[in-house]
């Protein structure tokens, strides 16, 4: 069985995000880590290797640093790791990024895609589920338990309120949540492997067939981001200092008021 886990290196938002004054993102000034709903997603699938012995290869595109989230994931136990990386490839919206990530996959043999349901800087969760669509594949979105059984996966699908149960022949696309499992740490050993052992492939344009030029980069993005910018934080509100029934009719009135009722 083989697996490909798609990987993407974003900003680490624990301490805050860092904007340029036009709005853009300033990812020099942020460390970088794995997404975290893909480092559930690469968990999930060294699962199943440990069940089935299949074979994992993560796939990132992005700057030639994204090199380290693949040694990340090598370190964790995926088998072979490739780079898509290229500089007409930069500034693609999640149309361009998943019409090349296909395009990446289609040099792939594979059974099973796992990618994260959404990346926590673009936050679009379209990437997966377009990916699927590009290859013609049938999707699960939001898996809170994968498993394996035959050319069969079976997936719990969490929702707010209610969990689907899916089966689905594949191949397939999974989008994994990070609350899907704990990620495990890497081992030292691994980490010696990651860098002295193993390899990085890395693809340029050039590598990638059945790729239209207008579906790639920002000239093939149709989605512009305009501006970016901290949520603004919402007043303390309001405080009264009511009997409880004058209080009732209080609300009633500040709700009718802004025509909730
Ligand atoms: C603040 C902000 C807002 C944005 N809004 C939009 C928007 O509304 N529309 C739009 O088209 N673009 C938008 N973008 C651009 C978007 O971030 C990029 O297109 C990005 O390459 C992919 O989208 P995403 O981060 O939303 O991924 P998501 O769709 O949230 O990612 C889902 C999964 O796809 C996989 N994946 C995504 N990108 C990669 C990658 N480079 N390599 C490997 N796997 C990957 C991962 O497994 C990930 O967990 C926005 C960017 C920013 C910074």
């Amino acid at each position: 069985m083989k697996i490909v886990v798609c990987i993407k290196q974003v900003p680490d938002t624990k301490n805050g995000v860092v904007f340029n004054p036009d709005g853009t993102l300033n990812r020099g000034a942020m460390d970088k880590v794995m997404n975290p709903d893909d480092k559930a997603g690469l968990e999930v699938a060294l699962q199943i290797k440990e069940k089935t012995g299949a074979e994992i290869t993560v796939v990132s595109m992005g700057i030639p640093d994204a090199d380290t989230v693949i040694r990340e994931a090598f370190a964790m136990g995926a088998d072979k790791g490739v780079l898509i990386t290229d500089r007409v490839l930069g500034g693609a919206d999640t149309w361009a990024t998943s019409s090349t990530i296909a395009a990446g996959i289609r040099n792939l043999d594979y059974d099973l895609i796992i990618t994260g349901r959404q990346a926590i800087d673009g936050d679009t969760a379209q990437v997966g589920p377009q990916i699927a669509e590009h290859l013609g594949i049938p999707v699960i979105s939001y898996a809170a338990n994968v498993e394996v059984e035959g050319d069969y996966v079976k997936v719990d699908r969490q929702y707010d309120d209610r969990m689907h149960k899916l089966k689905v022949k594949m191949p397939c696309l999974v989008t994994a949540l990070s609350e899907t499992t704990t990620p495990r740490y890497m081992t030292p050993g691994g980490i010696f492997d990651a860098y002295d052992e193993k390899e990085v492939t890395v693809w340029g344009r050039a590598d990638l067939k059945d790729l239209d030029d207008a579906n790639i980069g920002l000239a093939g993005s149709p989605t512009k981001i305009a501006k970016a910018s901290d949520k603004v934080r919402k007043g303390a509100g309001e405080k009264v200092n009511l009997d409880p029934t004058a209080s009732v009719s209080y609300i009633m009135d500040k709700l009718t008021e802004k025509h909730v009722i």
